[in-house]
């Protein structure tokens, strides 16, 4: 049996409890980054969130399929299907072709995305490998009566739906419609300002760089038709969880349910996760701005990646969170200590199951509990501040971080390593440590006294625990 799982479903905007089509399986689809320019930090962020919801299902018991595209086609630059194709964008900036960069970019996001510690999802799938699926839902969606063809394109007629907004509330509804009625470009095929294009044969650009043959005219697909195909490709008629960043929300994510569940007859995805954008001091960081701060960026100026998600796992998944260098600056400090600390454990004792037990239940009901992570690290100081062995902290670190990722461990060991002293060193420090325990047998506190700051004089810190005496190079 599972633990139980709660997380904001924003579908019915509240937190709610998990519960699978399959006893002890979810099958999970995350919209993957479109691939004309370097996914920034913010971007990274998402599926840093993404990636912490799969480990903590699966801490939780459940065994999680999760399948992403890569945005090589369609994606405008306006989610409203105005504007130029970013691929092609991209292409022309950088006097390349399409393909050179949809590889280039998507090759450079796989780096960031796993120096990150994420965990690859099981299927990756560039929506220029399914144009056959697009074009077969759309013409479902066609014979359905739920789209028509204007101007050479094929639209989704958003009016046949009882309900379009299906994750708004009443006020965001309004706010949307206005928001949609003063959209600058119009796009006069279309017959309700919420309709958009399934497939375009005619935009205002005509050196569209990638084409197919369609029932419809040489083409290409929309951005939004590529996530429920390949959704549908891998997990079949249902999934349990989509998940975003919190622009996705609309239109795409909107979009997306329109048509899915218009062509499949039924509801298709129970729970909608999405993460809070990362936003610098001038706001929402963004790939179209330009210059993007990415994580490689953050590599090359000496911070560990893991810094970068350390800083991420401190603040909740549903708030923005602001970046910037002063406050990773900290992050990495608290970060260094924390693995010094871990460095200091020393495998010894025998683990406690029960104190371990009692430690992985506090860090099942944070990760579990609407993915609460700066709580979850907590749980992990209390761990190493607790009354046990070294053996049970151990044993915990290396438990927590099948959610955290923060290699602790690993890194624990590198600093260990980068410590190695020269063995007479070591054999001074502990005849001076012998030397100093039998000055206070002998109550000569001063002897005492004078080994110690002859030992930090060398660079030796000692300190007096509960284990007994232990040493650090300082
Ligand atoms: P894109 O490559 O633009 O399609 O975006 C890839 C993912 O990053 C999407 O899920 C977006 O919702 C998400 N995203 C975009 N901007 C940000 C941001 N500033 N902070 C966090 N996530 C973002
Ligand atoms: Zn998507």
């Amino acid at each position: 049996m599972a633990h139980k799982f709660t997380f904001y479903n924003t579908l019915n905007r509240k937190v709610e409890e998990f519960s699978p089509r399959e006893e002890g399986k979810v099958s999970m689809y995350t919209c993957g980054p479109t691939v004309y320019h370097y996914a920034h930090i913010g971007n990274i962020r998402t599926y840093i969130m993404q990636d912490v919801l799969i480990k903590a299902l699966e801490y939780a018991g459940y065994d999680v399929k999760r399948v992403m595209n890569i945005t090589d086609v369609g994606h405008l630059s306006s989610d409203a299907d105005t504007g130029e194709d970013k691929m092609l964008a991209g292409a022309k900036r950088e006097h390349k072709t399409v393909m050179e960069i949809a590889k280039f970019y998507t090759d450079a996001f796989f780096k960031d995305f796993d120096a990150v510690g994420n965990k690859r999802p099981d299927v990756v799938e560039p929506a220029t490998n399914c144009i056959p699926e697009f074009i077969n839902m759309v013409q479902v969606l066609l014979d359905k009566g739920f789209a028509y063809t204007a101007g050479g394109n094929v639209y989704f007629d958003t009016s046949k739906l009882k309900d379009y907004y299906v994750f708004s509330s009443e006020v965001e509804k309004e706010e949307l419609q206005v928001g949609v009625r003063d959209d600058v470009e119009e796009d006069t095929n279309k017959r309700n300002k919420t309709d958009f294009v399934l497939w375009f044969t005619k935009s205002k650009f005509e050196d569209q760089a990638l084409k197919w043959d369609s029932p419809w005219g040489v083409g290409y697909p929309g951005w939004h038709i590529e996530c429920s195909c390949i959704s549908m490709k891998h997990l079949g008629e249902y999934i349990d969880i989509h998940c975003g960043g919190v622009d996705n929300i609309f239109p795409h994510h909107t979009n997306e349910i329109a048509q899915s569940e218009s062509y499949l007859g039924h509801e298709w995805c129970k729970y909608w996760f999405h993460s809070n954008h990362l936003n610098d001091r001038v706001g929402k960081m963004s790939k179209s701005k330009g210059a993007v701060l990415t994580v490689s960026v953050l590599k090359e100026k000496g911070y560990d990646p893991l810094v970068y998600r350390f800083f991420c796992l401190q603040s909740h998944y549903r708030k923005p969170l602001e970046f910037s260098f002063e406050a990773l600056d900290n992050v990495a400090g608290v970060y260094n200590k924390l693995v010094k600390r871990v460095a200091e454990l020393k495998p010894e004792g025998q683990v406690d199951e029960t104190v371990k037990k009692q430690f992985e239940d506090a860090f099942s009901d944070a990760v579990c509990g609407d993915l609460n992570t700066s709580m979850a690290i907590t749980v992990l100081y209390d761990a190493l501040k607790a009354d046990t062995n070294d053996a049970t902290k151990l044993a915990l670190v290396e438990n927590f971080d099948k959610v955290l990722s923060l290699d602790l461990l690993g890194h624990a060991k590198a600093l260990g390593e980068g410590n190695e002293v020269d063995p007479e060193l070591e054999a001074y420090i502990l005849d001076a440590i012998s030397r100093r325990a039998e000055a206070k047998k002998a109550k000569d506190f001063a002897t005492a006294d004078a080994i110690r700051a002859e030992l930090l004089e060398k660079g030796v810190e000692i300190k007096d625990t509960r284990e007994g005496v232990k040493w650090q190079l300082i």
